[in-house]
């Protein structure tokens, strides 16, 4: 057989950088502060309010492809509660879409809107599924660089440049606030100015903001609420990194009843629906306390501070999110410039497993001194790794 088994869409993407690093964490004994999930579950009423759906026999059949009342009414309340200020609002039946996780709502949205050969604007260095599913959908991507400022300690989206990577093959703009892997949360002023210019040149949004509340300075500003956006954007949520639950794989899409209907109609053939017990429990979850909220953002808060000061007097330079429970860091002040071999020796020297910044660029270059850091572990671990990187 000539032919390569994986198509040429596929070809570009490797296995994932996290399942090497995660087993080289395993075969070294190393704190993994590599891929992103939480070491501790979350609250345990949702946790119970699962266990009552399986047992009460709600959800362990095929639930509505839209997903289940409750939790798109759910969902619409929470909308409501955080943005409706703002003027965010959205209609439990034809505005919100369950989905298996933000992963399957950036698939089923891509495969939705795109013709093969559109263009889509990403911010680099990206969530490692977009690259994928643009190519999956036959888009091409055209990345917009965030640049790392070290006066300031953090990274900014050059809107010049975002401006003029618009072409007329220009089908959406796929936007990621806060921003995984830099901790970057866009400016209302940087919003303002992507709502216009996609007003402008006609332009969809699909903006990931599954870490909407994981905001340490600054506010979160969804996208859908600038002038003349709401008809333009999908919006895309999850349960996973809000309620520390990011096995459960339940996130949502809101936007306008046509654009739902699009989206809708790739994911009913990707996994049709998914999660129908864990659909209650988040339905659960989302209507929790605002004090649940503030105190997740606030015990992050602290877990950022650790591992921040902890890096720093490790002799990185750390660029200090504002949000996302990730920390950007360059390298080079150790006296590396490869974050790839950085990574790779970095559980041997000093028994802690990172994740090159590299792997989320297409100009790899531009990311190549930067290692990025996990933070939503447990205090101790966090002390632990912090202790141990003193070593470097
Ligand atoms: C974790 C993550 C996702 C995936 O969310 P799931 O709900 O687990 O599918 C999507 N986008 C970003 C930026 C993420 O960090």
């Amino acid at each position: 057989m000539d032919r390569p088994l994986l198509n040429r869409r596929l070809a570009e993407f490797g296995t994932t950088i996290f399942a090497e690093m995660s087993a080289l964490a395993v075969r070294t004994g190393a704190i993994n502060l590599g891929q992103g999930f939480p070491d501790t579950d979350g609250p345990e009423e949702v946790r119970e309010a699962a266990v009552r759906a399986l047992r009460d026999g709600r959800g362990n059949q095929y639930p509505p492809g839209p997903g289940i009342p409750e939790l798109r009414t759910a969902v619409a309340a929470h909308q409501e509660r955080f943005y409706g200020h703002l003027g965010v609002s959205c209609d439990p039946d034809t505005e919100v879409l369950v989905t298996a996780g933000a992963t399957e709502a950036i698939a089923a949205s891509l495969l939705a809107l795109l013709e093969p050969g559109d263009e889509v604007i990403a911010l680099e260095p990206y969530y490692d599924s977009y690259a994928a599913c643009i190519a999956m959908a036959g888009g091409t991507r055209v990345p917009v660089t965030l640049r790392p400022d070290p006066e300031s300690g953090s990274y900014a989206l050059d809107l010049d440049e975002l401006r003029d990577a618009v072409t007329d093959r220009t089908r959406l703009i796929l936007l990621n606030t806060p921003h995984n892997p830099t901790g970057t949360v866009l400016t209302r002023d940087a919003l303002a100015e992507v709502a216009r210019l996609a007003c402008e040149r006609e332009l969809l949004v699909i903006t990931d903001e599954v870490y909407e509340h994981l905001v340490f300075e600054g506010e979160h500003l969804p996208l859908a609420s600038f002038p003349g956006m709401r008809e333009r954007t999908v919006t895309i949520g999850s349960a996973g990194k809000t309620f520390s639950f990011t096995g459960w794989k339940v996130g949502w899409v809101t936007a306008t009843p046509e654009l739902v209907g699009a989206v809708r109609s790739a994911k009913q053939f990707l996994t049709y629906v998914s999660a129908g017990p864990f659909q209650y429990a988040v339905a659960e979850a989302l209507a929790l306390p605002d004090s649940y909220y503030t105190g997740l953002r606030d015990d992050l808060r602290a877990k950022r501070d650790i591992l921040a000061t902890g890096l720093t007097d490790a002799g990185f330079q750390v660029f200090r999110p504002s949000g996302t429970y990730f920390i950007t860091t360059d390298i080079r002040p150790l006296g590396f410039d490869d974050g790839f071999a950085f990574c790779r020796t970095l559980p041997e020297r000093a028994g802690v497993v990172a994740i090159p910044n590299a792997v989320f660029y297409d100009h790899q270059d531009q990311g190549a001194p930067f290692v990025r850091f996990a933070f939503c572990k447990q205090e101790k671990t966090l002390l632990e790794a912090v202790t141990r990187l003193q070593r470097l």
